[in-house]
């Protein structure tokens, strides 16, 4: 075929397909315009999950009728006027792309009136085509009316997902708007049934409340952080869900920066390592979390739906990220409640010295001014400090004994715990296999004859591509023929462990995730052997094994949970003793 110029009806389409993918994008769109307006209540129809008709109707300042035709043409915004403006961007939006390309796939009108006219005008657009301006008796702001969307364009109808998922869709990017304008009322409408209503007083967790149900908003924790104190800088805020509420998937995990929704990988994996080893393996946390960042430090014009930004220091903003929602985390998880003067007093004199001259008000003091970005560091000398400053910590426990060859017994200022033996081990060896990690220095121990391990062939693949995790972390693991490894040394912590059956934890039931980040997948590695060669439920442990590992968990930095999530502890308090003996009557 010759080369010629694409007529200006099929450029227009194609360059709408970047911006109106579906239903939802022109809802993005619409909404987006409406706050750059300044509106304060916009209300959304539906019909049809948006194919027959997506309306945002907004108080803004409206567009002046005489401009009318000029913001449905291309590249036309009144946002922009120079190219530097580009790298200083305060609207949602700024390419001037969207009217026009909504209007070259639907039959569109666009009708608006601003405070200073005394009547307003309508345009009508068909497939690209302007009709002309006509008066219309309106009040001010603006109705965009979106009928019949990709009519023209069956390529595109014929890729929508069915009406439910089109109209989840829909549902989620309004969603995500109201959360972050919480002082503009939204009204979502589907026929005459309203879907959805925000106040607009600016509650966040109200909005919380109304998309996902009391419970839920009940339970989230507020982040506020400020990079450092002058209110310049890095901001973050917004919601994050406590460890025990989370998701399978990522899909309620929530980012705007300066407004604007984006999809990071960035800031999902700085959130994701906050919650790191306080998660189960394969749930994820429900968040809508807030950067405000100078508009110049972020480069927003790299994807034309501007859901991809780019940070001028993309470290600071991971680790600003990152610690901000671990201090949170951490400063939230449950403290268990301490009443010296309950328990205390009545055994005092029965607890080791050790327990005296803890000052319970001081520890709880403590717990919000202490940060904790890194992974776990267990170290002897930080046993007392690291108990008393981390929140997730436990108080000093005297050792009962054993039950079950399973769960320990002990007793604390506050009442009884019950310590899954297993968990809690995992919990020590991985937070002390982490910390050796993070100094580089994983003392291994030769083997007296090394040990030879044959795998079936798919796990040995696995294993091979794991050769390089091990060898970092204090293994000496070598191929020796097909399907068959030696091990000539392991790391010290594990000594008298099984080598077999760690490398063994590293190939079976290997859940396929999706891809992680090399620390990530690390730290997993190393959460498996953990748990692989931690002491088992139904081993009977001396007195000294007993002490020792509840020793060594009151040092470790979240001691309330195993690597992969689960509780290491049950905690049964004064109150609830006193109340199940009937000591104390229920409130
Ligand atoms: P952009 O938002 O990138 O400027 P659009 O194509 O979305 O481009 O909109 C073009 C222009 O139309 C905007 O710059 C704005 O001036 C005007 N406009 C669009 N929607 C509204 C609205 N709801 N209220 C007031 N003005 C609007
Ligand atoms: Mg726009």
């Amino acid at each position: 075929m010759p080369i010629r110029l694409l007529s200006s009806e099929v450029s227009s389409q194609i360059a709408a397909g970047e911006v109106v993918e579906r239903p939802a994008s022109v809802v993005k769109e619409l909404v987006e315009n409406s706050l750059d307006a300044g509106a304060k209540n916009i209300s959304i129809s539906i019909a049809d999950a948006g194919r027959a008709l997506i309306e945002v109707a907004d108080d803004g300042d409206g567009i002046p009728a005489a401009e009318l035709d000029l913001a449905a043409s291309r590249h036309a915004t009144s946002k922009l006027v120079q190219s530097e403006d580009l790298f200083h961007i305060s609207t949602l939006g700024f390419r001037g792309e969207a009217l026009a390309s909504i209007g070259s796939v639907s039959h569109f009108t666009m009708i608006s009136r601003v405070a200073s006219a005394k009547e307003g005008a309508r345009l009508k657009v068909d497939g690209g085509l302007a009709g002309k301006v006509e008066k219309a008796g309106v009040p001010v702001g603006t109705v965009m009316r979106v009928e019949n969307l990709f009519y023209n364009v069956p390529a595109r109808l014929k890729f929508l997902k069915t009406d439910v998922t089109e109209r989840r869709a829909i549902d989620a990017m309004i969603t995500r708007y109201a959360l972050a304008y919480p002082n503009v009322r939204f009204k979502v409408t589907d026929g005459r049934q309203s879907t959805l209503q925000t106040a607009g007083d600016g509650d966040r967790r109200a909005i919380f409340a109304a998309l996902y149900g009391v419970d839920v908003a009940k339970q989230m924790l507020e982040v506020m952080a400020q990079e450092d104190g002058s209110g310049q800088g890095l901001s973050l805020s917004g919601f994050i869900s406590p460890t025990s509420l989370t998701r399978s998937n990522r899909k309620e995990i929530t980012f705007f920066v300066n407004g604007r929704w984006v999809q990071s990988i960035s800031l999902t994996s700085a959130l994701l390592q906050a919650y790191h080893t306080l998660l189960m393996v394969g749930r994820y946390p429900l968040t809508a979390l807030f950067l405000e960042i100078a508009p110049e430090d972020v480069d927003v014009n790299v994807h034309p739906t501007k859901a991809e930004v780019r940070f001028r220091s993309q470290d600071k903003v991971f680790s600003f990220v990152q610690r901000s929602v671990r201090k949170a985390l951490l400063a939230y998880t449950p403290v268990p409640s301490v009443s010296p003067q309950l328990w205390g007093t009545r055994s005092q004199s029965n607890l080791p010295d050790r327990h005296v001259g803890i000052d319970w008000s001081i520890a709880h003091d403590e717990q919000s001014s202490v940060g904790s970005d890194q992974l776990p560091v267990a170290s002897d000398e930080s046993k007392v400090e690291g108990q008393k400053s981390f929140s997730t910590g436990v108080p000093l426990l005297r050792l009962i004994g054993q039950i079950g060859s399973t769960y320990l017994v002990a007793e604390g200022p506050d009442g009884l715990y019950l310590i899954d033996q297993h968990a809690a081990h995992e919990r020590v060896l991985f937070e002390r296999l982490m910390a050796q990690r993070a100094i580089k220095n994983i003392p291994a121990q030769a083997l007296l004859s090394p040990e030879v391990v044959t795998l079936p062939p798919q796990s040995a693949k696995m294993l091979t591509e794991q050769l390089p995790f091990l060898n970092h972390f204090g293994f000496e693991v070598e191929e020796f023929g097909a399907n068959t490894f030696q091990v000539r040394a392991m790391p010290v912590l594990f000594s008298g462990a099984d080598s077999a059956s760690a490398l063994r934890a590293l190939v079976e039931d290997f859940e396929e995730d999706e891809t992680p980040l090399q620390a990530e997948v690390e730290a997993r590695l190393a959460a498996r052997v953990c748990k692989r060669l931690a002491v088992k439920g139904g081993q009977t442990l001396t007195s000294d094994e007993q002490r020792s590992l509840l020793n060594d968990l009151e040092a470790c930095q979240s001691p309330r949970t195993c690597p992969h999530g689960r509780p290491t502890m049950i905690h049964l308090s004064v109150d609830l003793l006193e109340r199940q003996f009937g000591r104390k009557g229920a409130r």
